[in-house]
């Protein structure tokens, strides 16, 4: 499919050549205040995010300010105007799962200078895309005693311009949403260089702005006129799901009943394809004080579907859940993943996972460890709910056990959240490789899909680990693989198209959180239908009609990228 339709000339000059990466640097370094950056070793920092992707950017920009942002983006846009193959790929932390942050042509960076606070009141807070979100939430804690809740599992290596712009979740999602539903106001730079403050806006406030002669006015024209004439189609093709970052949130835009239109909503989560967000403000929520953990060591995963089932009726605040490859990997490199706390911490760690140890020496490690987290006001209340869940539970073939504290509940929070990491860190030869990392289905569906995807994945000889959300029904499974070989490849182009038509088939999403990026654009179809993507298209067209931003990313494009050609194209070979 290929309906985005530029108003330039194929007849690109390359921007790959010494002559022309020179001439790049020096064209745009007199423009901004920022730095503009070739040589190789920043290039090759900035070649690579978390994905399985690699591409060289033929330069690295560090904006100063929303000035340096609107200044490249013009920059971009008329050499584009004149045929020139240039475009940005924006970038916060470069945490990106999907490839989203990847190019050969400029990479355009936050972190660096754009990583200022604004104001914090008591239920929002203002960021610079660059502020990581340690920083964020430590300040937002100091001052009123709230966080944002959405934060992801790379809280403490990603930023807040790529938590909105990937419409991020994590493990407090299912009693909180995502970010979406914090975003209250985004500063942003459009494709043409000309600056926008975006925020839900009233019918009369809409009609006001549909009546400028800018980009920002057309936007608003035109989205409106396609959102209203494509109604019916949009509401259907809403995911059934609790968590969803495929695709463009159209079905988020206009709120009926609060009578608003919403911009940000399809900006937060759009990967910088349709505009550049130069700062937000967010809202804050006070969570609850005191919380229980109910541990639920389980080995028939057969019993899976009724326990979520039954734990859910008990609203807790997470609900999360790691493997047996997980469990393992983690008890067999304990002193990394404790390395990083402090010597007293470290040993208190170290003697909480004796019984770990010992499940491993014995072969009594559990299939699956669930772990539901009940939040409340005083403890007594959270060990109330969580003892609840847990007699609710007691004829069904599972051990629980309850962590009463943050202490003892640390072990568990550890090897979820260092999942990742610990397979990106520790086996060498072995690549923790996310291509089919985030799937969601109801939780309903559970007895049907489950066994359809194991029968699935059993045909192919994969090392993988499974962690996730649970009670969302989102699955984080991470194969570990030899990205030097080519049959690996060939395991990852042929096995993507069918766990995402097994999805499809439940109505799931193939992204719940980590977004569509070069690895998952070409299949948006599978989900979304011919139609659907024809619209994305379209939206895409309408915000940013030359390919400025991000081209290649969640819409796909025989001319611009997005294909499975490019997944084969940009995978890393070494
Ligand atoms: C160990 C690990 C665990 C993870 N767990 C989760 C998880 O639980 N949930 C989850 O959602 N994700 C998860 N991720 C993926 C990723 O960390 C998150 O999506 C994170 O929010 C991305 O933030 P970042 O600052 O690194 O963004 P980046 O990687 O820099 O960018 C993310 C995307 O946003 C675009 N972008 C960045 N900044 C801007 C901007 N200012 N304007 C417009 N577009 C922009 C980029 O082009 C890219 O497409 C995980 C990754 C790792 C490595």
């Amino acid at each position: 499919m290929d309906t985005v339709v530029p108003r330039i000339s194929t007849n690109f000059s390359t921007a790959h050549s010494a002559e022309a990466k020179d001439s790049l640097r020096q064209r745009i370094a007199p423009l901004i205040k920022g730095d503009v950056v070739d040589d190789l070793p920043t290039r090759t920092q900035y070649s690579r995010d978390t994905s399985i992707f690699e591409q060289m950017p033929s330069v690295v920009v560090f904006p100063k300010d929303a000035e340096d942002v609107a200044a490249v983006v013009r920059f971009v846009r008329d050499a584009r105007e004149r045929g020139e193959n240039l475009s940005i790929a924006p970038r916060s932390a470069g945490t990106d799962m999907t490839g989203g942050t990847l190019t050969d042509s400029i990479a355009l960076v936050f972190t660096k200078y754009m990583n200022h606070l604004g104001e914090i009141s008591e239920d929002s807070a203002t960021t610079e895309p660059g502020v990581y979100y340690r920083d964020f939430e430590k300040a937002t804690l100091e001052k009123v005693g709230k966080i944002m809740p959405s934060y992801p599992a790379s809280r403490s290596l990603c930023a807040m311009g790529g938590i909105v712009s990937n419409n991020s979740g994590g493990e407090l999602t299912l009693h909180y949403g995502k970010t979406n539903r914090y975003v209250r106001e985004m500063e942003t730079v459009l494709s043409d260089g000309s600056r926008a403050t975006l925020r839900p806006l009233s019918m009369a406030e809409l009609a006001g702005k549909e009546t400028e002669q800018t980009l920002e006015g057309k936007i608003y024209r035109e989205i409106r006129a396609l959102v209203r004439s494509h109604k019916a189609e949009i509401a259907a093709a809403k995911p059934n799901v609790t968590k969803n970052s495929a695709g463009y949130a159209l079905w988020n835009v206009l709120d009926e009943e609060k009578g608003t239109f919403d911009l940000t909503q399809l900006i937060c989560g759009s990967q910088g394809t349709l505009a550049l967000v130069t700062r937000a403000t967010l809202g804050l929520v006070k969570t609850k004080r005191h919380r229980t953990m109910l541990v639920i060591f389980l080995s028939d995963i057969n019993a899976l579907p009724e326990i979520v089932h039954r734990v859910l009726k008990f609203d807790p605040e997470s609900f999360e859940s790691y493997d047996d490859q997980t469990f393992k990997l983690a008890v067999r490199f304990i002193p990394q993943i404790i390395g990083h706390f402090g010597i007293i911490r470290m040993i208190e760690l170290g003697f909480a996972f004796i019984p770990e140890m010992m499940m491993v020496l014995t072969g009594g490690v559990p299939k699956l460890v669930l772990m539901a987290e009940f939040a409340e006001d005083s403890a007594d209340e959270a060990l109330y709910k969580a003892d609840e869940a847990r007699a609710a539970l007691s004829d069904l073939p599972v051990r629980t056990k309850l962590a009463k504290s943050e202490a003892q509940a640390a072990k568990y929070w550890t090897i979820r959240r260092e999942s990742f990491s610990l397979l990106r860190k520790n086996l060498r030869g072995l690549y923790a490789s996310p291509f089919i990392d985030d799937i969601v289905v109801h939780p309903d569906d559970y007895p049907r899909f489950l066994p359809e995807l194991n029968e699935l994945l059993s045909h192919y000889k994969l090392l993988y680990t499974i962690a996730g959300h649970i009670g969302d029904g989102n699955f984080h499974i991470i194969p570990l693989m030899n990205l030097g070989r080519p049959y690996d490849h060939k395991e990852i182009l042929e096995l993507s198209p069918k766990v995402y038509e097994l999805v499809a088939k439940y109505h799931g999403s193939i992204t719940g959180e980590h977004n569509d990026g070069i690895i998952r654009t070409p299949y948006l179809p599978i989900m979304f239908g011919a139609k659907m993507c024809a619209l994305f298209a379209e939206v895409k067209k309408i915000f940013d009609p030359l390919n400025v931003l991000n081209p290649g990313k969640k819409v796909p494009s025989l001319t611009h990228g997005g294909t499975v050609a490019d997944i084969d194209r940009l995978m890393i070979r070494h």
